[in-house]
């Protein structure tokens, strides 16, 4: 079995969201998710000038600094990496990821972009079948994507599991 998952999220958001997300998350994976925890974002790690929060700064501040394994924190706030204009999220294999809802509308496309990230935690890679973990650069393509794994993510992920017996 994976080791269990922590949920950390933006105090902005409703914990019944954040409690949906979570189920979501247990259903595809079949993984436990053990805590919910508020967590603010770092104003160390803002870009004044492109108004957005440096994704990777705050992905290594959790693994390097509070040494937080398998973790997944949702933030409303907008994120970038240097050579991007903005991210959905980012993930560290087998560390942790985080996902930003401030360009996901709907319920759906949170739901499904925290599907991708929690994929890559858990050891998936970008997929190039009809996946939840196809790449996606703009809202359309993430919009495009379904919000399940295909059946070779799936046979990975039972392979990455077996890893943590
Ligand atoms: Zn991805
Ligand atoms: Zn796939």
């Amino acid at each position: 079995m994976f080791p269990p998952i922590t949920i950390l999220y933006d105090p902005n958001l409703e914990i019944s969201e954040v409690k949906g997300i979570a189920k979501h998350l247990e259903e595809t994976y079949n993984v436990e998710i053990k805590e919910l925890k508020e967590c603010k974002l770092d104003n160390k790690t803002y870009n004044k000038k492109r108004d957005q929060f440096d994704g990777q700064k705050l992905l290594n501040m959790l693994i390097d600094k509070k040494n937080l394994r398998f973790f997944f924190w949702i933030v409303t706030k907008d994120l970038y990496v240097p050579v991007m204009d903005f991210i959905f999220g980012l993930a560290s294999k087998f560390y942790g990821a985080i996902v930003s809802f401030h360009r996901l509308e709907t319920r759906e496309m949170r739901i499904k972009e925290s599907i991708h990230e929690c994929g890559h935690i858990l050891g998936l890679e970008h997929c190039q079948n009809f996946c939840v973990m196809q790449y996606s650069n703009s809202l359309n393509e993430a919009k495009e994507k379904p919000s399940f794994l295909c059946k070779n993510c799936q046979e990975i992920i039972i392979k990455s599991k077996e890893n943590f017996d």
